[in-house]
C-alpha cells in the first residue's frame, strides 16, 4: 500500500499546507509516503513563503527548509521565483529541492510505486497526445492516480439528480464547469483515481467503469489502426494479455474535486486535504481491479472522446475551459445547449458526410432553398405539367457551374445552420449590418435558415468571409451564397440562372420535386424510394412518391425537416441512370393530382420486407417460418448480420400478434446461441419512426465479440445518443416488450449484459420524428454504426460501402442457411 496525501490549490499556502501535513503525518492516520498537489502550487505574493524550500542557485547554498514528506506539484503557478527553475522533461520528474518534486506540464510519470497522470493548464495538446500514446501501449494498465487542475467536463453525466443538486448546494454549475481536455485525459489514462481541482468546491463522484477492448489477437495485431482508435473512444484496456482477454477487468475510477487550502477548520464542501491508501496498479489482482462498489455509473467521458478518431485531438487544440473557442464544427450551434458532452464530441462520419454535401451543394448552386414558386410568382411557376415545378430546373447547366464560380453580382447571402431556430429578422439586421448596409433580411419564424441581401456585392463577399462560423445566440452560422435577386441579368456565364426571388422557403413545405429523370413508364416509384434510401433519406420519413411520365416526381415526407434533408442527401442520386436533381416541390402539388392515397396494396408492392412483394430480394431470404422470416440485409456489417422480419407488412414490434412474437423471439434466441458458437454475443435493434404507413418493421441483429466489446455496447449506445439527444432507458427484466415499445418513436436495443449470456434490453423514445436540430430524432445509421465500431469496423457503418453483388449475396445467404439450420426453431 502507498498512502498518499492529495491536496488541492495551494497558491503559496505553503505553512499551512505544510503544517497540516506534518500533523497528519504524526497522527494515527499517518506516515504517509507522499503529498500530490492539484492546481496552482505557488502565488507571486507568496514567493518570500517558497525561498526556504528552495536552494539559492548562485551560492549554492542548500535549501533551508523541506516539505515534511515528499512534495509532488505540476502546476506552477505564477511564481516569478520558481519560473526560472522548471526544466520540460518528456519523462523525468524533476526534483527541485529536497523532497519538492516538478512533474511537468502533462503526462504520465512513475512515483515510487505509483503510476501518476496529470494534466496542467498549460499543458500543449501534444502532452495530452504523448499521455495518450503511453496509455496505449502494451502493458499499460491504467494510471493510479490522474491530477487535473480543472475538473472534467462532463463528469456530471449519468449521475442522480440528488448529486446535480448536491454540487448546485455547493456552488457548482455542473453543466458549466470542466475541461475537454481532462476528460480525455481521464478516458486516454483509465486512472483508478482522479483528482481535479479548479472549481473551488470538495466533491467525490460516484465511481465510473473504463472498460477494456476484447483484446482478439486479431484486435491487436491485424488491425492497428483501427484498434488504435477503438481504443481512444472506448476506453479500452490493452495490455492483451490472455487474461485480460477472457476475464473482466475494467476498473473503476473515482473522481474527486477538491477545494482550495485553507486556513482553520473547513466544511466539507470546502475540503482540501483528501488522504488515501492506493495498492499501486502494478501490484493489484484483476479480481480487485474489477471490484465494482455499489453506484458505480458508465464512463461519463466517452462522449467528450469523440468518434472515429481524432475527438481527442481536436478537444486538445480547441482549448478548454469557458474560454475556450470550440464551436468550431458543423455543428457548433448544438453545443449551447447540449450540455457538456457535446462541447468536443466528434460528429460520426455520415452526419459529416450530410453536412459537406449541405454545403458543397448549396455553394455550387445545385441546392437552392430559395427556390420554392408560391402561387406561380416565380419566373417559371407555371410551367410543367404540374404547375409546381421549380423554375430553376429550367437550366440543366445550372448544375454544372464549378464551385468557384461567383456571380459578381449577387448581394445575397444564405445563413444557414440555425438550430437553435431561435432567430428573426432583427437578429440577423444586427450581425450583419456590421459589414455593410442591408437591403432586406428573411428569415421565417423558428426556420432553420434565412437570406441577408446587402446593397453591394463586395460586402456580402465579406460577410461570408468574416462572419461564416461565428457566433449568433447560440448558432454557429453557415454562410453560403443566395441566390441573387438580380435575375438574368446577373447570371455570370450561366452559372446561375435565376428564379423566382429567393424567398424563404415554406415551412410547412413536404414535398420535394425530383427532376431529371428517364421519361416514361419504366420509371416506378420503387426506383425512387430504394435510391432515396439509400442516399441515407429514411425510408420511414418517405410518406408518398408520385411518379409521372415526363421525366420527373413528387416526394412528400412526413415533415419539413425530413424533405429538406432529403433535398440534401439525394441531391444527384443514380436513378435508373440519371442523377436526380431534387428541389421544393408545391406543398399541395401530390396530394391535389393524385385523387386518394395509396391503398394497402400499393404499399406492399412497394414493400421491401413483404414476401409478396415483387420487389422482395428473394435470393437474401434465409429463413421463412409461420409468422416472421430471416434474411440478410442488403451490405450486412459481417457474414452473419441478419434481419427478423415478420411476414405481415407490420409496422412495430407491440402490432405483432403473439405466434408472431413468439417466432421472433425464438429467432433471437436461435441466433444468441448460433453466435455463441463463434464466442460473439447477440446486439440486435428495431428502429421505429412512427410514420404512416410505409414502415416494415425489422429487427437487425448482428454478433460482436463476446467480452468487453460485447459489454461496451451500452456505454457506447449510452454516450452515442447524448450527442444525439437521445437517452435510453433500461426495460425491467420481465416487462412485456409490447409493452414497453409504444412510444411512437423508438430505438430499442439488446445489448450484451454484465454477466455473460446476459442481456440489458434499452429503450430510446421520442414523441417526435425530429429533433429540435430538424434531423431524425433516431438517426437512420445510429444502432449500425455503434455495432460497426464494435466490431472494429468503423469503415463498415455505411452500407452502401458493403454492398455486394447478388452472386456472392446469394452465396452468404446459402452459407448463413446452412450454418444457421441446427439452430433455427
Ligand atoms: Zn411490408
Amino acid at each position: 500500500m502507498v498512502k498518499i496525501l492529495v491536496a488541492g490549490e495551494v497558491q503559496g499556502k505553503y505553512k499551512t499546507l505544510f503544517s497540516k501535513v506534518a500533523a497528519l503525518n504524526g497522527g494515527k492516520a499517518g506516515p504517509f509516503d507522499l503529498l500530490l498537489c492539484v492546481g496552482a502550487f505557488t502565488s507571486s505574493d507568496a514567493d518570500g513563503d517558497l525561498a526556504p524550500y528552495l536552494p539559492i542557485e548562485e551560492s549554492g547554498e542548500p535549501a533551508q527548509a523541506k516539505p515534511p514528506i515528499p512534495t509532488y506539484f505540476f502546476e506552477p503557478g505564477d511564481s516569478a521565483l520558481l519560473a526560472p527553475l522548471l526544466q520540460q522533461h518528456d519523462t523525468d520528474v524533476q526534483e527541485l529541492a529536497p523532497d519538492l518534486f516538478y512533474l511537468g506540464r502533462g503526462g504520465i510519470r512513475t512515483v515510487g510505486k505509483l503510476t501518476v497522470a496529470f494534466l496542467s493548464e498549460t499543458h500543449t495538446p501534444e502532452d495530452l497526445e504523448a499521455a495518450r500514446t503511453n496509455a496505449n501501449r502494451g502493458g499499460y494498465r491504467g494510471a493510479d492516480v490522474l491530477l487535473t487542475s480543472e475538473w472534467p467536463r462532463g463528469f456530471d453525466a449519468d449521475l442522480p439528480d440528488a448529486a446535480i443538486a448536491h454540487l448546485k448546494s455547493v456552488g457548482v454549475a455542473a453543466a458549466g464547469v470542466g475541461s475537454a481536455a481532462a476528460a480525455d485525459m481521464a478516458v486516454a489514462t483509465r486512472p483508478r483515481y482522479h483528482f481535479g481541482g479548479g472549481a473551488g468546491a470538495y466533491y467525490q463522484r460516484a465511481p465510473y467503469r473504463n472498460a477494456m477492448n476484447d483484446g482478439s489477437a486479431a484486435g491487436i495485431a491485424g488491425r492497428c489502426a483501427h484498434v488504435t482508435r477503438f481504443i481512444a473512444f472506448h476506453n479500452a484496456m490493452n495490455d492483451g494479455s490472455a487474461a485480460g482477454i477472457a476475464g473482466r477487468c475494467a476498473l473503476v475510477t473515482r473522481f474527486i474535486g477538491l477545494g482550495p487550502c485553507a486556513e482553520g477548520a473547513v466544511d466539507k464542501a470546502r475540503r482540501w486535504l483528501h488522504a488515501v491508501s492506493v495498492e499501486p496498479i502494478a501490484f493489484m489482482g484483476r479480481e480487485a481491479l474489477a471490484e465494482e462498489p455499489a453506484g458505480t455509473t458508465d464512463n461519463p467521458y466517452l462522449a467528450v472522446q469523440g468518434g472515429a478518431g481524432g475527438g481527442l485531438k481536436r478537444a486538445a487544440e480547441g482549448g478548454e475551459g469557458g474560454g475556450g473557442k470550440r464551436g468550431r464544427g458543423e455543428f457548433g450551434g448544438e453545443e449551447e445547449d447540449g450540455g457538456p458532452l457535446l462541447k468536443s464530441a466528434a460528429v460520426p462520419a455520415w452526419v459529416d458526410k450530410v453536412a459537406q454535401d449541405d454545403s458543397k451543394s448549396t455553394s455550387t448552386g445545385t441546392f437552392r432553398w430559395g427556390a420554392k414558386a408560391e402561387g406561380g410568382g416565380g419566373r417559371g411557376g407555371g410551367r410543367g405539367g404540374r404547375g409546381g415545378r421549380p423554375p430553376e430546373r429550367s437550366g440543366g447547366s445550372a448544375h454544372s457551374a464549378p464551385p468557384e464560380a461567383v456571380d459578381p453580382t449577387n448581394t445575397v447571402v444564405y445563413v444557414g445552420n440555425v438550430m437553435q431556430r431561435n432567430l428573426d429578422q432583427a437578429d440577423l439586421s444586427r450581425k450583419f449590418a456590421t459589414v455593410g448596409p442591408l437591403k432586406s433580411v428573411r428569415i421565417a419564424d423558428g426556420a432553420l435558415f434565412g437570406f441577408v441581401e446587402f446593397g453591394r456585392h463586395d460586402d456580402a463577399a465579406r460577410a461570408l468571409q468574416v462572419l461564416d462560423g461565428t457566433d449568433l445566440k447560440g448558432n454557429a452560422l453557415r454562410l453560403r451564397w443566395g441566390q441573387s435577386r438580380s435575375g438574368a441579368g446577373g447570371a455570370a456565364g450561366g452559372a446561375r440562372r435565376e428564379a423566382a426571388p429567393a424567398a424563404p422557403v415554406n415551412p410547412t413545405n413536404v414535398t420535394v420535386f425530383v427532376g431529371n429523370l428517364p421519361k416514361g413508364d419504366d420509371l416506378k416509384d420503387i426506383h425512387i424510394r430504394r435510391e432515396l434510401v439509400r442516399a441515407g433519406v429514411a425510408e420511414a420519413d418517405i410518406t408518398d412518391i408520385r411518379v409521372t411520365s415526363k421525366g420527373y416526381a413528387f416526394v412528400q415526407f412526413a415533415s419539413h425537416a425530413a424533405a429538406a434533408n432529403a433535398i440534401v442527401v439525394a441531391q444527384g442520386a443514380d436513378i435508373m441512370g440519371s442523377s436526380a436533381r431534387c428541389s421544393w416541390g408545391t406543398a399541395q402539388q401530390s396530394s391535389a393530382d393524385r385523387g386518394g392515397g395509396p391503398h394497402e396494396g400499393d404499399q406492399q408492392r412497394e414493400c421491401w420486407f413483404c414476401l409478396a412483394s415483387p420487389t422482395l430480394e428473394e435470393h437474401l431470404v434465409t429463413n421463412v417460418a409461420e409468422e416472421a422470416y430471416v434474411a440478410l440485409p442488403k451490405g450486412g456489417l459481417v457474414p452473419d448480420h441478419v434481419l427478423i422480419v415478420p411476414i405481415a407488412h407490420i409496422q412495430r414490434y407491440s402490432e405483432l400478434s403473439d405466434a408472431c412474437v413468439k417466432e421472433v423471439e425464438a429467432f433471437k434466441a436461435a441466433l444468441k446461441a448460433y453466435y455463441a458458437r463463434q464466442k460473439c454475443e447477440l446486439f440486435c435493434f428495431e428502429r421505429c419512426t412512427g410514420t404512416k404507413g410505409a414502415n416494415h418493421m425489422h429487427i437487425q441483429a448482428i454478433p460482436v465479440p463476446e467480452g468487453e466489446a460485447a459489454r461496451g455496447a451500452r456505454m457506447v449506445l449510452k454516450a452515442d445518443g447524448l450527442r444525439f439527444g437521445m437517452s435510453f432507458k433500461e426495460v425491467p427484466a420481465g416487462a412485456d416488450l409490447r409493452q414497453a415499445l409504444q412510444a411512437k418513436n423508438y430505438l430499442y436495443a439488446e445489448v450484451p449484459g454484465e454477466a455473460p449470456g446476459s442481456i440489458i434490453r434499452l429503450v430510446h423514445e421520442t414523441s417526435e420524428a425530429l429533433n429540435d436540430r430538424g434531423r431524425p430524432s433516431i438517426p437512420l445509421q445510429f444502432a449500425r454504426d455503434i455495432a460497426a465500431r464494435l466490431l472494429l469496423m468503423p469503415d463498415r457503418a455505411q452500407w452502401k460501402t458493403c454492398e455486394l453483388s447478388k452472386d456472392k449475396e446469394t452465396e452468404l445467404a446459402e452459407r448463413f442457411k446452412e450454418q444457421f439450420a441446427e439452430y433455427s426453431p
